[in-house]
């Protein structure tokens, strides 16, 4: 039985309709990521899940559990990182910690989360003199506190530098080694194609579709993008663009000054017969490359749209 199971859900703001139907399933123990654009309706989704916000429709199961009449045993499973304005900023990390500890029945050891959250050193500094990425380290022990199975965690990382966001990544890495589930939302791909098990994709208040990344990518296409670039100028690429159009693994070609770029189900036969060809007519080629179809790809051939950070 799924950890969680959301149904059909829907929400509208007067006229906004934040959430249109949203259904998605998520498995103990995987790291679940919304990805969308701005606006696509996330936030909601994941406030309707945390019971923070009323669906106008459908149903949300943590197995067999519901808001309506289990809401104290909900409430004690699942952990929330809380906005940056709930912390005490003339208190310290730890003394943040204890405080939000004595909010729940049972918590984990204060000093065990300042360890996970890598804020040791500083937990006698005050909240106001920590850096972003360490108020946003302390939100996430301050999920953890009541030691959830589930926890949620809605753009931990945005705004941050890349160190900062990688710390994130570890901790929430650390937490599935936990064998906790945690629920994610981003709007970095590369976030969501490294920490997560499955990605479900929404835009405009709907689900795109829901995979893990690797399958997602799969389904895309199987098709590389081949790029090779010629020291003997636009005119051995441009041979070398005719003699790659006509290759059966080959779907598409572009040529641009003395560079080629192509499309194959297949590099490795394409390159061959490729090199077959320059090495004939005794062109240099100064640089190849294979770039894999990534979850941006994924996204705009799901969704027609550019992706904007
Ligand atoms: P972002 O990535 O920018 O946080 P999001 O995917 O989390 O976006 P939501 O915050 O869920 O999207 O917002 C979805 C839509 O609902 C937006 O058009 C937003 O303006 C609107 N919205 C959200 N909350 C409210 C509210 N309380 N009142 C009115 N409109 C709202």
């Amino acid at each position: 039985m799924p950890i969680l199971e959301v149904k059909n859900l829907k929400k509208s703001f007067g006229a906004i309709h934040a959430v249109q139907n949203i259904n998605f399933s998520v498995g103990a123990g995987e790291v679940f990521t919304i990805i969308g654009p701005n606006g696509a309706g996330k936030t909601t989704t994941l406030e309707m899940i945390e019971g923070l916000v009323t669906p106008d429709q459908g149903e949300i199961y943590f197995g067999e559990l519901n808001w309506d009449q289990h809401a104290k045993t909900i409430k004690q499973k699942i952990g929330v990182q809380p906005q940056s304005s709930a912390m005490f900023d003339l208190l310290t990390p730890e003394e943040n910690l204890n405080l939000f500890a004595t909010f729940y029945d049972k918590a984990r050891p204060t000093e065990e989360i300042l360890e996970l959250i890598n804020l040791t050193d500083h937990r006698n500094n005050h909240v106001k003199k920590l850096s972003g990425g360490q108020r946003q380290r302390l939100a996430i022990g301050l999920a953890m506190i009541s030691d959830p199975d589930i926890i949620f965690l809605d753009e931990p990382t945005t705004g941050l530098d890349p160190q900062a966001r990688r710390n994130i990544w570890d901790i929430i890495l650390q937490l599935k080694e936990l064998g906790k589930t945690t629920i994610l939302t981003t709007h970095y791909m590369e976030e969501a194609e490294k920490l997560s098990d499955r990605v479900c994709i929404v835009d405009q208040g709907k689900v795109i579709t829901v995979d893990t990344p690797s399958a997602l990518i799969e389904k895309l296409t199987k098709e590389r993008e081949v790029r090779l670039s010629f020291l003997d100028g636009s005119e051995a690429a441009e041979q070398a663009n005719l003699f790659s159009k006509v290759l059966e693994s080959v779907s598409r070609t572009e040529r641009e000054n003395t560079s080629l770029k192509l499309w194959t189900t297949n590099p490795e036969d394409t390159l061959y017969d490729l090199f077959g060809f320059t090495k004939e007519k005794n062109y240099q080629v100064e640089q190849v490359s294979i770039r894999e179809m990534s979850l941006e790809d994924v996204f705009i051939a799901f969704t027609g749209k550019e992706w904007r950070d």
